[in-house]
């Protein structure tokens, strides 16, 4: 897979055209800092009443609304929660989208899955980083990025491409490297990667174990710290030296007792699982559920979030993890 760099991408193919940033949360704000950093003219289109509005207009930023914003710019870029996308395309940006200009998704979710269906004289193309605004903002400052995916949904222009690394470029990514992709591949693979891996698949293992310690008498503390607490030192060694180089890395004992019992834990049945739910995917089923939900107000969502925090897991994290972690 060809990775590219910094010497790959021309930040002059965006300069003095104007880009519209759609959203001023976590990617927005870390996106329009970054661009402008690099010489990039931003402009921020917000709600009217959007609580944004004031955090964006003291950075310096231009503000106007969704609307305007489009209508001035030659870039559009979707950094506005995926659920809306749907109704602020509709609404504020389709009106706006003149021949030859771009749309630019950091998810492919809204586009792969039909919610947004541009028209076919635009350029719409893909520029996912691979993490949270904030880390990317910081590294950005220190002269680092994070890496990330480009892609090309609609190649209108004959430059997609060349826009989507320059963007990177722009943001910081192609200081790491990013790598092309399909919109299709980004979709499916984040929206399963985050569900069953990453984010859901880890918590409830975490839990799990958390929940087996303490219910066989360990001190909550005690299982908190080997369950949760050591999990981002393992992390590291996996993400430098290699899953193979993270077990050459920890004692005889705890890679004899892995190899005995952790298929144990992730056996065929979660494999199957996860089949399920990749396929869910794939057949938009989850995202009618996703949209669905939104559509009624988040409700049943809500509750989970709370009950969620509610967890014996997230007290101990608060006596004990907070504090351990900030060391
Ligand atoms: P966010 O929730 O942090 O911010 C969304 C911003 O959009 C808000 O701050 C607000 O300014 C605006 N907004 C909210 N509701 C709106 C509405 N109804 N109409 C118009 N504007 C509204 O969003 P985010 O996490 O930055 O995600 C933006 C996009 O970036 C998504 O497509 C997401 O999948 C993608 N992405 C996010 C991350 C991440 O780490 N957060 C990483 C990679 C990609
Ligand atoms: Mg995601």
């Amino acid at each position: 897979m060809k990775v590219y760099r910094d010497e790959d991408a021309d930040l002059d193919l965006l300069k003095g055209k104007r880009i519209a940033i759609l959203g001023f949360g976590s990617q927005g704000k870390a996106q329009a800092l970054n661009l402008r950093d690099s010489g990039l003219e931003v402009t921020i289109g917000l709600r009217p009443q959007s609580p944004s509005r004031k955090k964006a207009e003291q950075l310096g930023f231009e503000v106007q609304s969704l609307s305007e914003s489009c209508s001035g710019a030659e870039l559009i870029s979707f950094l506005i929660p995926d659920q809306v996308q749907k109704e602020v395309y509709q609404e504020e940006v389709r009106k706006n989208l003149k021949e030859g200009k771009c749309l630019i998704f950091a998810h492919a979710f809204s586009v792969h899955f039909k919610l947004v269906e541009p028209p076919d004289h635009v350029d719409v193309i893909l520029v996912a980083p691979h993490g949270p605004g904030e880390v990317m903002r910081k590294k950005f400052q220190a002269g680092l990025g994070v890496s990330g995916f480009v892609g090309v949904y609609e190649n209108r222009t004959g430059k997609a491409l060349q826009k989507a690394l320059a963007y990177a470029k722009g943001i910081g990514l192609t200081r790491t490297g990013v790598v092309e992709t399909t919109f299709e591949h980004e979709a499916l693979g984040d929206l399963f990667g985050e569900q069953a891996v990453l984010c859901g698949g880890l918590a409830e293992l975490l839990k799990a174990g958390f929940e087996t310690l303490v219910g066989q008498g360990l001190p909550p503390e005690n299982a908190y710290l080997e369950c949760v607490h050591q999990l981002d030192l393992i992390v590291d060694l996996i993400k430098r030296f290699g899953i193979a180089g993270m077990y050459s890395r920890i004692s005889e004992l705890a890679e004899f007792g892995s190899y005995v019992n952790g298929p144990r834990i992730i056996g065929e049945r979660t494999r199957m699982a996860m089949r399920a739910i990749l396929e869910e995917i794939r057949r938009g089923e989850f995202t009618e559920q996703f949209m669905k939900s939104y559509r009624k107000g988040f409700e049943a969502f809500k509750e989970k979030r709370q009950k969620e925090s509610a967890h014996p897991i997230n007290q101990v994290f608060r006596n004990i993890g907070e504090s351990f972690a900030s060391e």
